[in-house]
């Protein structure tokens, strides 16, 4: 079996898959190329157009990473190759405390303190019931489903929203136009967590923002591309009903210096930091996945129809 790794701390991943898989030859993308080629397994995020396109009989690509937008529009991705995501390895909890932070600061008015601090302005906010405090999470995968029930338990009312119906414990979950309009409109604070496809690219729209209810705020690690960021700032401006936004995923990566989302003072920006892939978790999967694909078991992959 040949693996080649292409990630950040390359080296790492192949000490661990060498140690997991003694008889495997397992290398990095840095090797030269007449070594890379001929992999049974591609282990990699972000991996270049060349590493896809000299690969001749993979059994699988394994994305280090859990969204796989970059994969599939990478160049030179074979069509008939199995992909398979890591499945919240340990970023749910991440998530689900960037998510609390977020959703703390504006029910405990956090927001407001700090608007207040510049003017010496020493007055205190009621604290809103948690109960009184429903948050809308879009996106019910492995990492939204993490979260929705961390914020259930800790006492607020959560409404998820997926693409096929589900029941899961604490969470009232909705799917479809209809469940997606009902969500927004009782969301005190959405959150966003969904992948980037053709289906989502854009979806939190003037309109759909526009059914959130009078100084709702929004939170989004999922995609940049979820939301319509136009929209978004009219809707956080001197006119609009939004009360703030803590975003930390954004079309272009690094955000330009010249966004105006800089500068609104009601958005806290934070730089695609909010759930970074534990590692020893993430190589933990990677090696029992490894072990289901030589086994010959079944393995959950991602459907590139779907985009997710
Ligand atoms: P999953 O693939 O496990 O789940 C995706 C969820 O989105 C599913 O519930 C799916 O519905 C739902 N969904 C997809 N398309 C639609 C649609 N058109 N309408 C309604 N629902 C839809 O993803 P994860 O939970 O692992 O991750 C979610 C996203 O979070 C990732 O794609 C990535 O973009 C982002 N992320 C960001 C990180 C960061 O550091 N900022 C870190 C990790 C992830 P269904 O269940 O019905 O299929």
């Amino acid at each position: 079996m040949k693996i080649v790794v292409h990630i950040e701390d390359a080296q790492r991943w192949q000490n661990a898959l060498a140690s997991a898989f003694p008889d495997a030859q397992v290398i990095t993308s840095d090797a030269p190329s007449e070594e890379r080629i001929n992999a049974d397994y591609l282990a990699v995020w972000k991996p270049s157009e060349s590493l896809l396109r000299e690969q001749t009989q993979l059994k699988a690509i394994i994305n280090l990473g859990a969204g796989v937008d970059y994969l599939l529009h990478t160049p030179g991705l074979p069509g008939n190759v199995p992909i398979v995501k890591l499945r919240d390895a340990g970023m749910g909890e991440l998530m689900a405390d960037y998510v609390r932070y977020g959703v703390l600061h504006f029910q405990r008015s956090f927001d407001r303190y700090r608007a207040q601090q510049p003017k010496a302005h020493w007055l205190t906010h009621e604290v809103p019931d948690k109960a009184d405090w429903p948050v809308g999470i879009l996106g019910l995968g492995a990492i939204g489903t993490h979260v929705a029930q961390a914020l259930s338990h800790d006492g607020f009312p959560v409404l998820g929203w997926s693409r096929s119906p589900k029941q899961i414990d604490g969470v009232s979950c909705y799917y479809g136009e209809q469940g997606l309009a009902d969500v927004l409109r009782q969301s005190k604070t959405l959150v966003t967590l969904l992948p980037d496809t053709t289906a989502t690219r854009g979806l939190i729209n003037a309109e759909r923002l526009a059914l959130l209810p009078d100084g709702a705020s929004l939170i989004n690690p999922g995609r940049g591309t979820l939301l319509d960021h136009d929209a978004l700032l009219e809707a956080l401006g001197d006119n609009g009903h939004l009360r703030g936004a803590l975003l930390d995923v954004f079309p272009e990566e690094p955000l330009s210096e010249q966004s105006p989302l800089w500068q609104q003072p009601n958005v806290i920006i934070t730089p695609h930091m909010s759930a970074p892939t534990p590692l020893n978790e993430a190589i933990d999967q990677v090696i029992d996945t490894l072990r289901a694909f030589e086994a010959g078991e079944k393995v959950a992959t991602i459907n590139r129809q779907e985009g997710y």
